[in-house]
């Protein structure tokens, strides 16, 4: 059995039954065999389907997301919102479902056109940060091109992919189409990505495991799309609402305890404009509101592991420059303080490593390509802003920035209907939008021959 914990109070909430390669086996067997009646369903009727899986996303919604809050460790605020966007997923790739249109191309002697075929099985593997989340921007494009799944969710988190898995079946989607295994990463996940009947492992987790993950999908040449971590950059101009920025600044860290692949941890600061920003943000950085993730005013949750704070433990140091340090909860509970390291040098641990914790670290610099070069100097290339109120510099800065997810005056990183996706070690391949689905099907020309 998995013992599956809370983060708030360190207790045992639920045991679940561990799966191993048997069960991984069996689901992708299912999958295998459901596959060619869940792609040959009228898209009118898949469509149709997708859409009543959103509904009853919607009619659960409070009960998955005091689910994903207590197991996650989460804000309930923040929760509800995740729940929110996973029934709104669905729906955006149920509208989908009949645009997945092919090309027609010039070509002599006859008529050339093209489809868009789905894969088969796909394996989704998943994190614990945003569980159910992450998990929809798989699943929802994956069904919609006509492909069934093996889903499996992350050790710590597996209660609401299980809890929608029983949803789905009772909205309609047909047996075998949608499988959950609960069970360690390098059992289960391993197996996912080596079975030869998985044509597609769509992999959401650390760059260390993403790169296992390549490795072990060649053998098989199967198609692999990696979202992995990230170090991205707050780029903060002197000429920008410095107080806007500064408010912004903690909770695209310290949102989620700073377990978000796209928590700008670092915030670049123009020089002369440090002492101001640092005014404005310690207050805010004060104003962060941690506690019981059930609590409605809560903004920041505990980490999700006792390992998990032990590591954000080792990026603060005794000797750590602590510029803002807020407050945590003391008892049980994998509480850590959001912190603010300031001045920090861009080659320290703290600004080169992704701490997954809520850590910020402040780096000054003195001109637009100096913050350019800092922004860049990382393996990673996942998300990002830039504050400023010179348009024609927040552009060419957004256009140098090697990262794939960046926003100018905001520090939004995720919308259903947009791309999104890392540069460099952040992965490969992009999620949500129309440009997943592309990921989730193979390209076929077919040549018909007219001339007589
Ligand atoms: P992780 O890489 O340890 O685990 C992710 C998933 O992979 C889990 O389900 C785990 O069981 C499984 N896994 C582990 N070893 C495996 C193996 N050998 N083969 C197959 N599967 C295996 O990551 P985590 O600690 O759960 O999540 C944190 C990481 O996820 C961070 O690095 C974060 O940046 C990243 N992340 C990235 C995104 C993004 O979209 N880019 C989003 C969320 C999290």
């Amino acid at each position: 059995m998995i013992e599956v914990v809370e983060p708030a109070t360190a207790e045992v909430m639920a045991t679940v039954r561990e799966a191993g390669v048997e069960e991984t086996d069996a689901a992708v067997a299912a999958a295998k065999a459901a596959f060619p009646a869940w792609r040959a369903i009228a898209p009118a009727d898949r469509s149709r389907l997708l859409h009543r899986v959103a509904d009853a996303v919607e009619e659960h919604h409070d009960e998955l997301a005091t689910l994903e809050a207590r197991n996650a460790g989460k804000p309930i605020g923040d929760a509800r919102g995740e729940m929110g966007m996973v029934a709104e997923t669905f729906r955006y790739y149920a509208g989908a479902v009949e645009r997945l249109l092919g090309d027609t191309i010039p070509v002599a002697g006859g008529v050339d056109f093209t489809f868009r075929e789905p894969l088969g099985v796909v394996g989704l593997i998943v994190p614990w940060n945003f569980p159910l989340t992450i998990a929809s921007w798989k699943m929802a494009p994956a069904l919609a091109a006509g492909n069934t799944l093996v889903l499996k969710p992350a050790e710590l988190t597996p209660l609401t992919a299980l809890r929608f898995a029983e949803i789905a079946l009772e909205a309609g989607v047909p047996e075998g189409v949608v499988n959950v295994v609960a069970g360690p990463g390098r059992v289960c996940g391993q197996r996912l990505v080596e079975h030869p009947d998985v044509a597609k492992i769509a992999f959401t987790g650390s760059t260390e495991v993403g790169r296992r993950i390549a490795e072990s999908a060649a053998p098989t040449i199967k198609r692999v799309t990696l979202e992995l971590g990230g170090k991205s950059a707050n780029v903060v101009f002197a000429d920008a609402d410095l107080a806007a920025a500064a408010q912004a600044a903690p909770l695209a860290v310290f949102g989620n305890a700073g377990q978000d692949c796209c928590a700008r941890s670092r915030i670049l600061v123009e020089r002369r404009a440090l002492d101001e920003f640092m005014s404005y943000l310690e207050a805010a950085v004060r104003g962060v509101r941690v506690g019981d993730p059930l609590d409605e005013s809560t903004q920041m949750g505990p980490l999700i592991s006792e390992d998990q704070r032990a590591t954000v433990a080792s990026f603060v140091p005794d000797d750590a420059p602590v510029a803002i340090r807020g407050e945590a909860p003391d008892g049980p509970g994998f509480w850590f303080p959001p912190t603010v390291l300031a001045p920090v040098s861009n080659d320290d641990r703290a600004a080169r490593e992704e701490i997954f914790g809520p850590v910020a670290a402040v780096i000054p610099f003195d001109s637009e390509e100096h913050a350019v070069r800092l922004a860049n100097e990382t393996i990673y290339g996942l998300s990002g802003s830039v504050w400023t109120r010179n348009g024609a510099r927040a552009l060419r800065v957004a256009r140098a920035i090697e990262t794939g997810v960046i926003s100018i005056n905001s520090n939004t990183s995720v919308r259903v209907s947009t791309p999104f996706g890392g540069f460099k070690q952040s992965g490969v391949g992009r999620e949500l939008g129309p440009h997943a689905l592309e990921h989730y099907t193979e390209l076929k020309n077919v040549y018909y021959a007219t001339e007589e």
